[in-house]
């Protein structure tokens, strides 16, 4: 088996991270390649153990200088956004963000992904629920699938710099 990591380059200041971030995670495709501001696509990260915390907040501290934009974060990664603050460096904004929703009348779970600004704003001190959304099958309300208070944490302290 090859490295479960992929790091895929879609611009200059743009890059899509997959797969499984662990104790074998290289970043320095990431790190070596320094630009002013770089979108981070954390779309399809599987999973991230603690080695991979550690690995990952390294690489951030290397890239300190560069304006960081995290976007499409997957569930596993908002996990680690709320639960380490590190993970988000200091010139970092967290731009989306996927969240389970789950329908109790099809009994089934979709997954969306929000946009800070616009479907849900930053900078509150508490997070009561996720914002309000809709079955795709029967059109009824969703229910958001994670404790709100603390898996939405994050966003307390992200700034609330963006219009509505
Ligand atoms: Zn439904």
């Amino acid at each position: 088996m090859t490295s479960e990591l992929s790091i895929k380059w879609k611009r200059d200041d743009y890059v899509s991270i997959a797969g499984i971030i662990d104790e074998n995670a290289n970043f320095s495709d990431l790190t070596n390649r320094k630009t002013d501001i770089l979108y981070i696509d954390l779309k399809d990260v599987a999973r991230i153990n603690s080695s991979g915390v550690r690995k990952w907040v390294n690489a951030i501290e290397m890239l300190k200088e560069v304006e960081l934009h995290y976007i499409n974060c997957a569930c596993s990664v908002v996990d680690q956004l709320s639960m380490v603050p590190e993970f988000i460096g200091r010139k970092c904004t967290v731009e989306s963000f996927d969240a389970e929703y789950a329908c109790e009348t099809c009994n089934n779970t979709q997954i969306f992904t929000l946009v800070v600004g616009y479907d849900i704003e930053p900078g509150l001190t508490k997070y009561l629920d996720g914002p309000e959304k809709f079955c795709q099958k029967c059109k009824n309300r969703l229910e958001f699938n994670h404790n709100p208070d603390s898996y939405l944490f994050f966003l307390s302290k992200l700034s609330k710099k963006r219009k509505k």
